[in-house]
């Protein structure tokens, strides 16, 4: 060997310790060599609670069906191994171990312990349990038995998870098409359980049973062939079918085992060629089944969103991509809470954007059933019943991450509190959020330190928020949107932090150039009235419903797609007890044995201004679905009657039109047509940048100019009667609510302020 090689290798060879060393979190395990270290590491189940809404949704699942599935359908132990719903029931009792601790119900935990104790008792000495041979049904259970560990501390499930990796490194993964084609679900598992034990037995077990699998999800995204948008048919590909593809993404994190970048683009390239063939609303794709589409009336199959919202988590931690972090909160928020009655106790098999009627009928899906759009007990078919109950639980369990220098991270936003050791030093955190997002933008952060101590705290800012600020006592930071805003600094008990996110209202082009309308997190739907009709009971809450419309669906909307802002008013109405119910809809609620009719309106809702469209009407052959919206825009003379509207949360519609086709209207028209119309105050917007508002009463008033977050931009003191000109250094382009007192009496009006 010449010299000077012999002196590289040396370098080099010094280095090696160097380059592989990376920091991780000193208190929540990761990144443990040779693995890479995560973006951030989850913290342990039960970390986070719930507080605010997300307790009473959670504690609405207790008692929906998660609590009474045993009652209504099965338990593990009193269905065969060989029945397709003892099959997916595995899932159930991943969704049970989560939910039962996060509320603490004592009924059941006592439920899930037994679940527990039996599945552990079942474990042989090779290490397989429940008697299966199904890799899916196996990997269930692990999904839930790492919960089960954090939240107790019970060694037991970690001999036991270990056991059957043991056991998956002789014997293989086995089983039928689902079980093959997920088999690097078990990827994430074993990631999470190398970190806790440093047993190489987990690593090879995972290189010998799923490289392939992956490897062909890996191909299949470098020459994606499924391009058809426009309602394709064909039959099942394990890369078309939507469970797969949700379960899927989150094989990217194979890289952190391989240190194989090509592997990341089971969802760099996944998820944009996904979108780009058969993207919907709210963060979805089409597929019944498999692969549909971009038209509003095909659908996507609740398991598909129960799946790829925890991928979009798990790749977040992962990577700390915040697109996926901002489509975890899409999904969830929107087609989750959509695809379930607001009581939690029935579902539909699969959603659509535009859902106009919820019945048994015959609609073109791919390969799904007549009564696939029914919300009931097993509409279609079991899986979802069994697969509904890990999801919002998950999605509290994901709020708050620990970051690799000893910091936490808000990553997915609602009411909670986190409690995480950080710092150097064993400091113990308590973070208080309180908040009504997703339906407001504002929230409240209380810290409690168990000593004063510099560490990172940080805020996930979502690609959709352009206008972030982020404040303490002493400081304001205006972050940029994509972004993660950190503060790094000394905390003391009874600091406070306030992030506000104005939620300005966007718009995005769907199919047929139709428009969705989304504001912050949500996406809206039209607010149709809904009449359920029971079809079947099949005992306490559990009903299979239909529901007719009893106003107009076909609306255009009148909006100016270049200012959506400016296009709608936003009304808020208190968060209720069924946080994502709306008027009419049927409700079991705790406690009770019967329906009640809701009264009530969801927390936000849009107010605008549309058109009903004579021309848009049902299919003549699958009369359960809305026609294609018509090309937009349309033209103002499109046949049909000028009305107010108002959208609503689509999870809280379960009738809804998401893709609206529009009529190119002005905001300033709009403006007219939405205006709080008192004497007493006024705005006129001019074109050459100001605006000037009227405020006639006599007498001392207060005028306060808030964003439509209910921020504060400007107030002046003054007397009546005069005109105050504001110019667009005070405001910028958007919508206003001008608020004056005077006399003792609030005068509102609305500014919609255009450049
Ligand atoms: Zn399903």
């Amino acid at each position: 060997m010449k010299p000077k090689y012999f002196l590289v290798l040396i370098v080099v060879a010094l280095l090696c310790p160097l380059l592989h060393a990376q920091q991780v979190n000193k208190y929540y395990p990761s990144g443990r060599a040779p693995l890479l270290a995560p973006k951030y590491v989850k913290l342990p189940f039960g970390t986070v609670k719930p507080q605010g809404w997300l307790t009473t949704q959670l504690n609405l699942q207790a008692n929906g069906m998660t609590g009474h599935i045993d009652e209504i359908y099965g338990s593990l132990k009193s269905l065969a191994s060989a029945d397709r719903g003892a099959e997916y029931l595995y899932c159930y009792y991943e969704g049970l171990m989560a939910l039962a601790y996060l509320v603490n119900n004592q009924t059941l935990i006592t439920k899930a312990k037994a679940a527990v104790d039996y599945i552990i008792s079942s474990q042989t000495a090779d290490g397989n349990f429940l008697g299966t041979t199904e890799a899916f049904d196996h990997v269930a259970i692990c999904r839930g038995m790492i919960e089960y560990y954090e939240i107790t501390g019970d060694s037991k499930a970690l001999t036991f998870l270990t056991n059957y990796f043991h056991y998956v490194n002789s014997a293989g993964l086995t089983g039928n098409t689902w079980s093959t084609d997920r088999k690097p679900e078990h990827v994430p598992v074993a990631l999470w359980l190398y970190n806790h034990t440093g047993d190489q037995i987990v690593l090879d077990a995972i290189t010998k049973s799923c490289v392939s699998t992956l490897n062909g999800w890996r191909g299949n995204y470098q020459n994606f062939t499924f391009t058809d948008s426009a309602n394709p048919s064909g039959g099942y590909s394990e890369y078309r079918h939507n469970v797969n593809i949700g379960h899927a993404f989150k094989y990217a994190l194979y890289y952190l085992q391989s240190k194989d970048t090509s592997y990341k683009t089971i969802y760099t390239k996944g998820l944009p060629l996904v979108d780009k063939y058969h993207g919907s609303t709210c963060g979805r794709f089409n597929a019944d089944e498999n692969f549909t589409g971009k038209q509003p009336t095909q659908g996507m199959e609740t398991c598909g969103i129960a799946e790829m919202s925890f991928s979009m988590e798990k790749l977040f931690e992962a990577f700390g991509d915040i697109a996926v972090a901002d489509r975890a909160e899409f999904l969830v928020l929107n087609c989750f809470a959509g695809c379930n009655t607001p009581d939690m106790w029935g579902h539909q098999y699969d959603q659509q954007a535009n859902q106009i009627l919820v019945n048994v009928s015959k609609r073109p899906w791919n390969a799904n059933g007549d009564d696939s759009n029914i919300f009931g007990l097993y509409p279609n078919y079991p899986c979802c019943l069994c697969n509904v109950h890990h999801t919002w639980p998950r999605y509290v369990e994901h709020m708050w991450m620990a970051t690799q220098d000893n910091g936490v991270l808000a990553s997915l936003y609602g009411p909670c509190q986190v409690t995480a050791a950080v710092g150097n030093d064993s400091t113990i955190v308590t973070i208080d959020e309180s908040t009504e997002y997703p339906f407001t933008g504002t929230m409240g952060f209380k810290v409690s330190v168990s000593k004063t101590d510099s560490f990172p705290i940080c805020f996930r800012i979502p690609q959709w928020e352009t206008g972030a600020v982020v404040q303490t006592a002493t400081t304001s930071v205006t972050a940029a949107a994509g972004t993660v805003c950190t503060l790094n600094k000394t905390w003391h008990a009874g600091d406070s932090i306030t992030v506000t996110f104005p939620m300005a209202i966007r718009s995005e082009y769907r199919w047929n150039h139709s428009v969705s309308v989304m504001r912050g997190p949500l996406w809206y739907s039209l607010k149709i009235g809904e009449q359920w009709k029971k079809n079947t009971s099949h005992g306490q809450g559990s009903v299979d419903w239909g529901i007719n419309s009893t106003t107009a669906w076909n609306i255009g909307l009148k909006i100016d797609p270049q200012h959506p802002n400016g296009s709608f008013t936003v009304a808020h109405n208190p968060v209720t007890n069924v946080p994502f119910a709306q008027k009419g809809q049927q409700v079991y609620l705790p406690g009770s044995t019967s329906f009640t009719t809701w009264t009530q309106d969801p927390p936000v809702i849009l107010k605008g201004q549309g058109r009903i469209l004579t021309g848009w009407t049902t299919n003549a052959q699958y009369t359960g679905n809305a026609n294609d919206p018509p090309v937009s825009p349309l033209q103002e003379s499109v046949a049909g009657r000028d009305t107010s509207i108002e959208l609503i949360p689509y999870g809280s519609a379960r009738l809804r039109v998401t893709e609206f086709p529009w009529i190119s209207t002005p905001v300033e028209v709009l403006a007219k047509a939405l205006t709080i119309k008192v004497p007493e105050v006024s705005a006129t917007v001019e074109r050459n940048g100001t605006c000037r508002i009227t405020v006639r009463p006599t007498g001392a008033f207060d005028l306060a100019v808030l964003n439509l977050a209910g921020r504060v931009v400007t107030r002046i003191h003054a007397s009546g009667p005069q005109s105050i000109v504001l110019d667009n250094t005070v405001l910028h382009e958007g919508a206003y609510i001008a608020q004056v007192t005077s006399g003792g009496k609030k005068f509102k009006e609305r500014i919609s302020f255009i450049r």
